[in-house]
């Protein structure tokens, strides 16, 4: 992955304007302007708080929305993946913007192309471990069902977990997934992460109090802080990830929009970070 031109922004911003896999309500297409508009809010700077000014210039790239509306739900999988892989091809990270959770598999299929040992590291109240759910085997509830089918990443270590049914179990142990579940509490020491991470992070993690403005309010979440801390925290180097679920007909003065661009501003120093600490390492 060191492959980028000098002076290529090394890392990509990409919405994702897409819902019709979820599966109660609708409105995350509507999130990726909103979660640009307040990442540039006057009402802050551009410093992550690890010190990166994300505002200076050439140090990522805005590559717009993908035009997904009025696409069949196969065709909007493949503009997803399409998509994705020709901005890695160029030798940029990217980070996807939803959308619903649905994006995440054609993402991480992009992703898992260029990286054999791929870890995933998904935060969410929910698994999303459904076999099929409403007769969609690709809505928002099953992306990482298909994921962990494909055999196309080594792990996958959830977060924040608070939904589990006896399906969902069932899935967790079919899989190998590595279920991190909310009543255990949240320690990054526990998670044992190294080499390549792809990020997933669902907004309905958070618990509603903090976040709003998602379709599946569920109670007893992480903090803001609890995220952040995570995401400045991890073993491994972030390439990659997703920020979904926001659902702005749901938020409340737009505060969760502003929580998205936080967890947003850090991913993103996060992953500028770890790229430089590659090249400096001759890799
Ligand atoms: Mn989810
Ligand atoms: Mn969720």
């Amino acid at each position: 992955m060191n492959s980028s031109k000098d002076g290529m922004a090394r890392l990509a911003l990409l919405g994702l304007p897409q819902d019709d896999n979820s599966t109660f309500l609708h409105g995350p297409r509507l999130a990726p302007p909103l979660i640009r508009k307040a990442l540039f809010s006057p009402s802050a700077n551009m410093f992550a708080e690890t010190g990166i000014d994300l505002g200076a210039d050439g140090l990522w790239q805005d590559a717009g929305d993908l035009p997904l509306s009025g696409l069949t739900r196969q065709d909007a999988h493949d503009v997803i993946q399409d998509g994705v892989a020709a901005i890695l091809a160029r030798g940029q990270a990217v980070i996807s913007l939803g959308g619903d959770h649905s994006v995440s598999w054609p993402a991480v299929r992009a992703h898992a192309a260029q990286h054999p040992a791929l870890t995933i590291l998904h935060l969410d109240a929910h698994p999303d471990l459904y076999d099929n759910m409403e007769d969609n085997p690709f809505s928002h509830a099953s992306p990482f069902a298909r994921i962990m089918e494909s055999g196309c990443v080594a792990r996958l270590v959830q977060v924040g977990i608070r939904t589990l049914n006896e399906h969902q179990r069932a899935q967790v142990a079919h899989f190998g997934v590595e279920c991190h579940e909310m009543r255990h509490g949240v320690d990054v020491a526990d998670l044992t992460l190294d080499g390549p991470i792809y990020l997933s992070i669902d907004l309905d993690v958070l618990d509603p109090a903090f976040a709003p403005g998602v379709s599946h309010h569920e109670p007893g979440g992480m903090s803001v802080r609890d995220v952040l801390h995570i995401i400045q925290n991890f073993g491994g180097q972030l390439i990659g990830g997703d920020l979904v679920e926001l659902n702005p007909e749901r938020d409340l003065n737009g505060v969760t929009a502003m929580v998205a661009a936080k967890i947003l501003r850090e991913m993103m120093a996060r992953c500028l970070a770890d790229y430089a600490a590659v090249d400096s390492a001759g890799g």
